[in-house]
């Protein structure tokens, strides 16, 4: 299988041309896919249908790759990038590209087939993001790589070919643009206000309120001021943290109760949505410490981009994020915590 690094001469943007996961016109047929039929590969008792485990947890004494844990990591079978080779860039006439190195993971999130971020116990909710850090932890160690991007597909629309509850992560050689943007953006911020812009937004929502989905002590979900998609959502740390693996374990109950409880309200608000996550996450290294916060960003694909999106980076949103984060906060995180309870620390605004 052939994977290459190329790079867009004009914008810069590095493209992963994969071949090998669908070749042929009729690959790309619009009609859906067969539903796969029969065993799940990611269900316990089917171990040995993914590659080989990267890491589990799991009960005491159970040996890899068997049933008993409680999330299992493994690489992708269909890898976008894969680990071995070198990064020395090549040139083919004026073009740059590289050889398609780095890491593809997936990160089996239950056992259970049917369970999703909002109906998993919160204590299964931290299992999950305690193997994001263990992985990003690790990947780090590669000098080859400079970022990694933790990421999920919910549902058909989302690009989802499993339903299987899962993330994935795939660490890069190059910082992706929309990453070196981003970064490059909050540094500006930094030098002219001596401040991390992330923490001034959330400064600035607490005070506003009115996209301010809950809170607790470490945590705020909010709609952000310009949304692109209905119901965008961000979970950030309270206190600055450039990295999602930086932040201390001891605040990961807290995270997990937020994510989970926040997935409560979307899948009730809207029916269980199909929606993309992803981790955004300093890159490796020193540079960003100051003035990057990680987040993470949940957005629903409730419309299609189309035309005029593709063409400008301009997005349309016909939800205000005012009113996307009022629903999501009259939702309530569950039945037995109406949002009317005075204890309901959300209930505010
Ligand atoms: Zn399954
Ligand atoms: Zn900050």
């Amino acid at each position: 299988m052939m994977t290459e690094l190329r790079k867009d001469p004009v914008t810069n943007r590095w493209v992963i041309i994969s071949a090998g996961r669908a070749k042929r016109p009729s690959d790309f047929s619009s009609k859906p896919p067969p539903r796969p039929s029969g065993v799940c590969p990611f269900c316990p008792g089917n171990e040995e249908t993914t590659p080989p485990e990267v890491m589990a947890y799991r009960n005491d004494g159970e040996p890899p790759n068997t049933p008993g844990w409680h999330v299992r990591v493994v690489a992708n079978k269909f890898p976008a990038l894969m680990g071995t080779g070198d990064l020395s860039r090549q040139s083919e006439g004026i073009y740059d590209k590289m050889q398609g190195v780095g890491v593809h993971e997936v990160i089996i999130e239950s056992p259970h087939h049917d369970q999703t971020l909002g109906t998993m116990p919160p204590q299964q909710v931290e299992k999950v993001l305690s193997a994001f850090r263990e992985r990003i932890l690790d990947l780090k160690q590669d000098p080859r790589l400079q970022y990694v991007l933790i990421f999920k597909n919910h549902g058909e629309a989302a690009g989802a070919s499993l339903e299987h509850p899962h993330s994935q992560l795939i660490a890069t050689p190059i910082i992706p643009k929309r990453v070196r943007e981003e970064a490059e953006g909050a540094r500006q911020y930094y030098d002219a206000k001596r401040r991390c812009v992330y923490c001034d937004i959330i400064r600035e929502e607490l005070t506003q309120t009115k996209r301010v989905i809950s809170m607790n002590d470490h945590f705020v979900a909010m709609a952000p001021f310009a949304s692109r998609f209905p119901f965008e959502t961000w979970i950030v740390p309270r206190t600055h943290y450039a990295a999602f693996e930086e932040t201390p374990t001891e605040k990961y109950a807290s995270l997990a109760r937020m994510v989970q409880e926040t997935f409560q309200r979307i899948e009730r608000v809207l029916s269980d949505p199909p929606y993309n996550v992803v981790i955004h996450n300093a890159p490796f290294g020193e540079d960003d410490r100051l003035h990057y916060h990680w987040r993470l960003e949940i957005t629903p694909r409730l419309i299609r981009l189309a035309g005029f999106e593709w063409g400008t980076g301009f997005y349309i949103n016909p939800t205000p994020p005012e009113e996307a984060a009022q629903h999501l906060r009259d939702a309530g995180a569950s039945e037995s915590r109406p949002a009317s309870d005075p204890a309901d620390e959300t209930s505010k605004g």
